[in-house]
């Protein structure tokens, strides 16, 4: 463990317990910075060190390898904190990037606003959610991070571990579907959000619906990365899977969910390898039965 002024860094964590399918193996090195000071100290020690560095936000869309990762993994779910105003009629919210998005629904429910709605039941943090324009498929209004962002301040930094902060515009980012680009390289440390105030009464009792909803339909008893993979233009990844015959389709502890064929479940102690060879086998049956190769969402990390 090395003590910086600003944060610690601890040196070989599993990394199971920073991922919501609670699979991966170990990190070389692992800081958790409360604050952007911490991450700035955490990111030159790395620079002094001639190492890489790997983000987790939330944890709840990646795969981390069986090996682990090499170099330093900074998570940010520590770095949290949002503030909110009342200006010419929107509600405006600035919030650090592992502000989590259930601290966000609670600031839209207090304030009875539609973005309640799409951030029910999408677990991560701020900035994962930019990261991969988080949404949910339903044709409400808004249903993705963009149709809320107003900005993003993303750290920047040099070889020898200087590093500045850099203020992006949503209009300059590039987005589409489970995708935002444009303002790499580095880490996105700030958001600024925000949302007419237009006052929907019932929004709580709707929202309450929705996560009924969702329980109902997804299998959220069991550890998992929401929906693996990407729909593809014209269809939904879960029915293809399904017609695929591939619900309950079972490597070593991970296997299709029968519940939500788009869902990977690990059902007993899987490993990601187990997860990975899932991946591989629905792609390839998909391709076979329907001609349509599925991209993952989920994103890769570590040593693969
Ligand atoms: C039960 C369940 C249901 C889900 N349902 C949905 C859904 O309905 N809709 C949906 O869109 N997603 C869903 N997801 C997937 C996931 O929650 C979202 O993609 C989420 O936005 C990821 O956020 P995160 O903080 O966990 O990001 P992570 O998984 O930690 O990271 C995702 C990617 O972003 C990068 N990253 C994260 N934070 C930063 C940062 N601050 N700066 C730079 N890079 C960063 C990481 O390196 C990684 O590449 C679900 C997941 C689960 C487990």
């Amino acid at each position: 463990m090395s003590s910086l002024a600003a944060v610690d860094i601890e040196d070989g964590v599993r990394l199971s317990s920073y991922t919501s399918w609670q699979t991966g193996g170990v990190a070389d090195h692992l800081a958790l910075p409360k604050t952007i000071e911490g991450l700035r100290a955490a990111v030159a020690w790395a620079c002094e060190h001639g190492l890489s560095i790997t983000v987790l936000g939330g944890g709840t869309n990646v795969l981390v390898s069986d090996a682990g990762i090499r170099g330093l993994t900074i998570g940010l779910k520590h770095m949290t904190g949002s503030s909110v105003v009342v200006d010419d009629g929107r509600l405006i919210i600035e919030c650090l990037a592992g502000t989590s998005k259930s601290e966000l629904l609670k600031i839209f429910l207090k304030h009875k606003l539609q973005p309640a709605l799409f951030l029910a039941g999408l677990p991560g943090d701020v900035g994962g959610g930019i990261v991969m324009n988080a949404g949910v498929g339903e044709k409400i209004t808004p249903r993705e991070f963009v149709e809320i962002t107003d900005w993003v301040e993303v750290l920047r930094w040099t070889q020898n571990g200087d590093s500045e902060i850099v203020r992006f515009r949503c209009q300059d980012l590039q987005w589409r579907y489970r995708h935002c680009q444009g303002w790499e390289p580095g880490i996105l440390v700030r958001a600024g959000l925000s949302w007419p105030m237009q006052v929907v009464p019932e929004i709580l009792t709707i929202v309450r619906q929705a996560n009924l909803t969702r329980a109902q339909k997804q299998p959220l008893d069991m550890p998992s990365c929401g929906s693996v993979f990407i729909n593809p233009p014209g269809h939904t990844s879960g029915r293809l899977i399904e017609s695929a015959g591939l619900k309950g389709y079972t490597v070593g502890g991970a296997k299709v969910s029968e519940k939500h064929a788009n869902f990977i479940v690990n059902f007993s102690k899987a490993t990601s390898a187990d997860i990975d060879a899932v991946i591989k086998h629905v792609q390839k049956v998909v391709l076979e039965t329907s001609g349509v190769q599925l991209k993952t969402e989920v994103v890769y990390l570590g040593q693969w």
